[in-house]
This record gives structure tokens, C-alpha cells and sequence, in this order.
């Protein structure tokens, strides 16, 4: 048996017609790739022992004999690149169960790959070690970095063969999170007309995630505003650090605003806004610069699905709302990489001209802001020579015109230097996961090499901590990096 602490999820308590029983798919002759030990310590769990007992390999590889409680998959629907499509749902994902951290609150535990389910369609069930230790790594990342995300406990792989462009070998993560609702989830009762379960289900999140919501005078239109403050947070992280997502389709936002389903995303290395990082995207939808506004657009199909709840005039005036939530978010994440502690009017500016002085000079954004905070105060100063050394040409004139405006608007505010540095690389990770440290230990760990996983893991779970150990994933991409191709295949 097994010895994870799994209780019946709370998700089992809403009408059946929105879950179905499953039972995973065995992986023949499973192992470990990855086993987070910083997580296991978070749900008091021993790592020692953890390891090394074989039926917990064989349950979160989907592999035991026997479930308790049964596994279930959910039903959602959503709108993929903007077109609605009726029925979606967890077609590689299951769910075991919740378990409490150490802090009483309940996760929900989800294997993702373990096999098919009534929501499969077409699809095998199935996820590729590759993409498995992508989602393995970021959403460490992400944590690490504190940004909102499903985290990742292990990762287990097997010899067992999955067809994709061409053959890989199958894994399967077990992700946590306080919940895996999505948008979809509504979205799938609103348009069956199901208004009755629709209730349901929000008062089902507002009992276990907004629970603030439930005394306001009114609860859904609370919620709703709740569940976009989140998502604006959370976008403006993303933004902050350069995070692009990828597919952000409705089916893939999480109402906890939780970066959620880790497919084909991808962190700038230079600086683009039109950054695509979804090679399927050939339209660019979910372009870097986008975000923001497909965060609106997906708020948008949310609300539209609260019309019995929520009147109308509410409705427009809680979707006109977002952009200036969103702008406030961005603007507080952005002061702070800069190392602002006051407001002045002329920030906005500010910042979006600095955007507008990188975009096409290749300057790598994580060490870009990681080396701006070694700006000295004074006007007539040089540029420190790191800084000037990410600009391939010198630094050119729009980039020392804005430097000059910074370097007022911090006198402005008689910023210290040194207290701000310390400050500023507290904010400014030194460490994100690059496409092609993520395609290193791939690589590796397909030679049966894991060793990498746990080093990057380790890196990122502080990124920014400057560690000489490290100082090899700090470096900007190289060139054949530009290479890298990442699709929607996972
Ligand atoms: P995604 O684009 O990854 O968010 O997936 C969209 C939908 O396809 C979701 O309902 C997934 O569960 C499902 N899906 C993706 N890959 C697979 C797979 N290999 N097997 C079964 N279902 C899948
Ligand atoms: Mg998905
Ligand atoms: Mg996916």
C-alpha cells in the first residue's frame, strides 16, 4: 500500500456528472527521475523513506494494483486560440485525492500521463519524459521565483514508448494544487445550459478558496473580481520576469490564478515583446506581449458565464475593469524591479519607454534587470560595464537617454544605491529556466542521467541567490539555443 496521506478529494462532492472514475494505466518497469524533496518536506513526508519505497513508485506512476480512494477525472470545455470547443476535460490527468500540508491546508494530487481517459479523445493518455520534466522544472521554477503555480512532487519514467513527431518514452508527474478548476470548468455547465450545477460550482470554489466572498453582499460578482485580482498578479509576474505561458487558452487558466498546464511556455532570453515561444502559434495569439490582454479576453468568457448570478450591468462594468486591475499589478511588479519605493505619474512612462529602448537591441532580460541594479545614482557616471556589455553595439543612444531619466527619478526619491542593489536582486532573479538548460537536462536524463534535474532544481528553488555552482545557468542563451523548438506536442 502505498503512503501517501490521500483523503477522498473534496471535488467527489459535487454531482457526479462532473467527474468520472478512473483507473490509471500501469507504466511497465516505472523509476524515478525526480523526486522533490523540498515539496515532500512541505506535506512532512521523509524523504529517506519516500525513495525508496516501491509502493509509492508504483502508485505515482500509476502502476499499483489498487486505488484508494478511486481516481477521478474532471469534465471542462474551453475556447482554444479563441474558438470554443465543447468538451475537453482531464484526458491525461487524474486525480487521486487531496492531502494536507503541514499547515493543515489541502492539496489536490494529480497524476498527469497516466492513461487514458472518457476524455481522451483522440490522444493516448499519455505525457513524454521531455515535456514531463519541463512541467517537473518550471513549476519549481515558478515557486521559487513566488509566483502563483501547481507545483510538482515527482516524476517518474519508464522505457514504455510514446509515438509524438517522432518516438519518445513516456513519464508522469504527480502535480499538486488547492484546486485544478479552470475556467473550462465553467464554461463547459454554461454552455450546456446548465445553470443549476453552474451554482454549484461557484459556490463550491467560494467555500474552499473564497471562502471572504461568501460575506460580501454579492458573493459570484465578489468572486469573479477576486479570481481576476489573482490572475492580474499573476500575469504581471509573468510579465515581470519575462514568462511566456504559451497556450493560454480558457481551459488552461486556473480560478486561482495559478500558472497551470506547462506545455510549450518559454522565458525571454532577449528581449522581444512579439515573442512567440509556442511554435503552433503561428499567429503569435499568445505572444508575449499579448498576455495581458488574453488574460482580459479569457476574464471576459469567465463572466460571461455568470449571467444568471451576476447582472448584466455588473458583468460589463466588472470586464471593463481588468486593464486598469491589470495596469496597477504591473505597475507595483515593475517599480520594484526597478527599485522604486515611491509613485510618481511619470512611472507608466517610464517603463514602457525602457521596453521600447531594448526591444530589438538582443539584450538578455534576466541579466538586463539582475545588472541595472549596479546604476549609480549620479548623472555624469558611466554605465557599469556589464550592463553596457548585454547591448551588442555599446549601449545605444534611447538606452542612455532612459538611463539618464532613472537615474533622475531616483534622486527624485533620494534612493540609496547599495541598499538598493540588495534590494533590487531580491526582486531580480539571477536564475530563470532558459529553454536551453531545460534542453541540457533533457537531454542528459534521456541517457539515464537525472543528476542534472536535481541540480537545476536546486538552483531555482532560489533563483536569486548568486551561486558560483550555479554560474553556468546565469549565463544569456547560446546561439544554438535560438534553435530550440517547442511545440504543443507533449
Ligand atoms: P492542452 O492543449 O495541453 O491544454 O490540452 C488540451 C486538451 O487535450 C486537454 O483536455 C488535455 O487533457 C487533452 N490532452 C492533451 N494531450 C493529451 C494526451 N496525450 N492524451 C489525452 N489527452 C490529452
Ligand atoms: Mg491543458
Ligand atoms: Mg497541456
Amino acid at each position: 500500500m502505498h503512503t501517501l496521506p490521500l483523503q477522498p478529494p473534496r471535488f467527489a462532492g459535487l454531482p457526479a456528472t462532473f467527474y468520472s472514475s478512473v483507473s490509471p494505466e500501469p507504466l511497465n518497469a516505472p523509476h524515478w527521475v525526480a523526486v522533490n524533496t523540498g515539496l515532500l518536506a512541505e506535506f512532512a513526508l521523509p524523504d529517506a523513506h519516500f525513495q525508496d519505497n516501491a509502493d509509492n513508485l508504483a502508485c505515482l506512476s500509476g502502476s499499483a494494483a489498487h486505488y484508494d480512494p478511486q481516481p477521478l477525472a474532471t469534465v471542462y470545455s474551453g475556447h482554444q486560440f479563441g474558438v470554443y470547443v465543447p468538451r475537453l476535460g482531464d484526458g491525461r490527468a487524474l486525480l487521486l485525492g487531496d492531502m494536507a500540508d503541514r499547515h493543515g491546508q489541502l492539496w489536490e494530487v494529480q497524476l498527469k500521463g497516466a492513461g487514458k481517459t472518457p476524455y481522451s479523445r483522440f490522444a493516448d493518455g499519455r505525457a513524454v519524459l521531455r515535456s514531463s520534466i519541463r512541467e517537473y522544472l518550471c513549476s519549481e521554477a515558478m515557486h521559487g521565483l513566488g509566483i502563483p503555480t501547481t507545483r510538482a512532487l515527482t516524476l517518474a519514467g519508464s522505457a514504455d514508448k510514446v509515438y509524438r513527431e517522432e518516438v519518445e518514452t513516456a513519464a508522469v508527474v504527480t502535480r499538486l494544487a488547492p484546486s485544478f478548476i479552470r475556467f473550462g470548468h465553467f464554461e463547459y455547465l454554461f454552455y450546456k445550459g446548465r445553470s443549476d450545477e453552474l451554482k454549484q460550482l461557484a459556490d463550491f470554489v467560494i467555500r474552499h478558496h473564497y471562502p471572504e466572498c461568501a460575506a460580501a453582499g454579492q458573493p459570484y460578482l465578489a468572486l469573479l473580481t477576486q479570481i481576476a485580482a489573482r490572475t492580474a498578479d499573476t500575469v504581471a509576474a509573468w510579465q515581470s520576469v519575462g514568462f511566456c505561458h504559451g497556450v493560454l487558452n480558457t481551459d488552461n487558466m486556473s480560478v486561482l490564478g495559478l500558472t497551470l498546464d506547462y506545455g510549450p511556455f518559454g522565458f525571454l532570453d532577449a528581449y522581444d515583446r512579439r515573442h512567440v515561444c509556442n511554435h503552433s502559434d503561428r499567429e503569435g495569439r499568445y505572444a508575449y506581449q499579448a498576455q495581458p490582454y488574453i488574460a482580459h479576453w479569457n476574464l471576459a468568457a469567465l463572466a460571461q458565464c455568470f449571467e444568471d448570478l451576476v447582472s448584466e450591468e455588473d458583468l460589463n462594468r466588472f470586464a471593463d475593469s481588468f486593464p486598469e486591475v491589470f495596469q496597477t499589478a504591473y505597475l507595483h511588479k515593475m517599480r520594484q524591479k526597478l527599485g522604486l519605493q515611491t509613485e510618481a505619474a511619470e512611472d507608466a512612462e517610464l517603463v514602457a519607454d525602457l521596453f521600447a529602448a531594448l526591444q530589438g537591441q538582443n539584450v538578455d532580460f534576466t541579466q538586463f534587470f539582475r545588472r541595472l541594479s549596479q546604476v549609480s545614482n549620479a548623472h555624469d557616471d558611466p554605465m557599469p560595464s556589464e550592463l553596457s556589455a548585454l547591448f551588442a553595439q555599446g549601449s545605444p543612444q534611447p538606452f542612455s537617454l532612459w538611463l539618464g531619466r532613472y537615474r533622475r527619478r531616483l534622486r527624485m526619491e533620494n534612493s540609496d544605491a547599495a541598499e538598493r542593489a540588495r534590494r533590487m536582486n531580491r526582486i531580480n532573479p539571477m536564475y530563470v529556466l532558459r529553454n536551453h538548460l531545460a534542453e541540457q537536462a533533457i537531454a542528459l536524463a534521456k541517457t539515464g542521467d537525472f543528476r542534472e534535474i536535481e541540480r537545476l532544481r536546486r538552483c531555482l528553488a532560489d533563483p536569486y541567490q548568486e551561486r558560483a555552482e550555479f554560474a553556468d545557468f546565469a549565463e544569456p542563451a547560446p546561439e544554438w539555443a535560438a534553435g530550440i523548438c517547442i511545440s504543443c506536442s507533449s
